[in-house]
């Protein structure tokens, strides 16, 4: 029986490598509250991501949900369902109201057509998502922000290390949001980064982070506990070096998959962006039963047969989570519905071997008529 095979695998550094990274922990005694490792972290992001100014965060998720508190929003906020339960989360977690838009099919991010038709006098933002390291349509949504004069906060948890037209993805809207949860492209164990330009809202993210102390004897912020350690930092600090081949490794094994699944009648892939570096972070499927001849769950249920664990991600869709009590409608989003329904993620990290990227490419076409 070979190895059982999930869809992701963390990146690390060599052992010797992170000891040698924390060993000046032991004398500075520093463990976290933005130390040595945090600022380096943050200064060779910058440099990496390509953006102007960047907090770190204990994850993804208090980035954005951090960043949408220093905007002092209220009322809606336009997003869609098709991506994971921190953005949804974020909006409502700060009191605010997520008003779905459907998606493009072709690329699972926000469909830029149907924004201006959900626009109130309520809506005060927008936060799209980048899906699967596929990259919004920034210029569009650039143009409805400022002709409504809304804020755009960017998921980009999927996007590390994206450009498009050689400018960081980060370097979009007001604020985006990574994350570098041991499962992403990128990690610090957890942790997570806003990028964005204002110096003022990055005063407040970084308060806001810390409790909302501005000083010894002042707080004026409702903040949060959302630190990066140093620990984290030093995790990152050492990825970091490792990333680009982390890449490259990523897209051997896209290729892998690519030569096996493309022009397959009833199987629709990632697309290639134009203007946009990828980064592999993802290898989404999309089954058509009829033409495959094999449904989404069917393949998934045939993988896990082999010990190989694709995921459904993503689906449900956020607007249909329990915890939201029906209050949503998904057949509001009728794309976002019918991807989530139908769309498998394959395995995909750095050290996935060729021969088994080639086994798993081939036991899914197998399935097919
Ligand atoms: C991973 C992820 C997040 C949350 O990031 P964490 O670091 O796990 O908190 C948010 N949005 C999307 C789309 C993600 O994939």
């Amino acid at each position: 029986m070979n190895k059982p095979i999930l869809v992701t695998r963390s990146s690390m550094p060599s052992l010797e490598e992170y000891i040698e990274e924390i060993r000046d922990i032991w004398e500075s005694h520093q463990l976290t509250n933005m130390g040595e490792k945090h600022q380096k972290l943050q200064k060779e992001l910058c440099s990496y991501l390509d953006v102007d100014q960047i907090e770190l965060f204990t994850n993804g998720h208090m980035a954005l949900e951090l960043s949408m508190q220093a905007m002092h929003l209220q009322g809606e906020v336009i997003t869609t369902p098709f991506t994971f339960a921190s953005t949804t989360h974020a909006i409502v977690r700060n009191g605010l109201e997520p008003v779905f838009c459907d998606i493009n099919p072709e690329d699972f991010t926000i469909d830029v057509s149907k924004i201006e038709d959900l626009i109130t006098d309520r809506t005060c933002a927008i936060a799209p998502v980048h899906v699967y390291g596929n990259i919004c349509d920034v210029e569009e949504i650039e143009r409805i922000a400022g002709k409504y004069g809304l804020k755009v906060i960017y998921d980009a948890a999927h996007t590390f290390g994206v450009t498009y037209k050689g400018r960081g993805i980060g370097s979009f809207g007001d604020a985006s949001c990574f994350s570098f949860h041991a499962t992403k492209v990128f990690n610090s164990i957890e942790g997570g980064a806003v990028s964005y330009t204002d110096a003022d809202f990055g005063l407040e993210l970084y308060r806001l982070k810390n409790f909302g102390i501005r000083g010894p004897e002042v707080v004026d912020g409702i903040g949060a506990n959302a630190k990066m350690n140093e620990f984290c930092a030093a995790m990152g600090l050492c990825n970091l070096k490792h990333v680009d081949k982390e890449i490259e490794k990523r897209a051997a094994v896209a290729g892998i998959y690519r030569k096996l699944l493309e022009g397959v009648d009833g199987l629709t892939l990632n697309p290639e962006q134009d203007g946009v570096k990828p980064n592999y972070a993802y290898f989404p499927v999309v089954f058509d039963e009829k033409r495959f001849g094999a449904s989404r769950n069917e393949v998934f249920a045939r993988l896990a047969d082999e010990g190989i664990f694709a995921r459904k991600y993503f689906y449900p869709l956020t607007n249909s989570f329990s915890c939201f009590h029906g209050k949503y409608d998904v057949n509001e989003t009728p794309k976002a519905l019918y991807v989530s329904k139908r769309v498998l993620t394959l395995p995909m990290y750095a050290e996935l071997a060729p021969e088994e990227a080639e086994r798993i490419g081939r036991i899914v076409l197998a399935c097919g008529k």
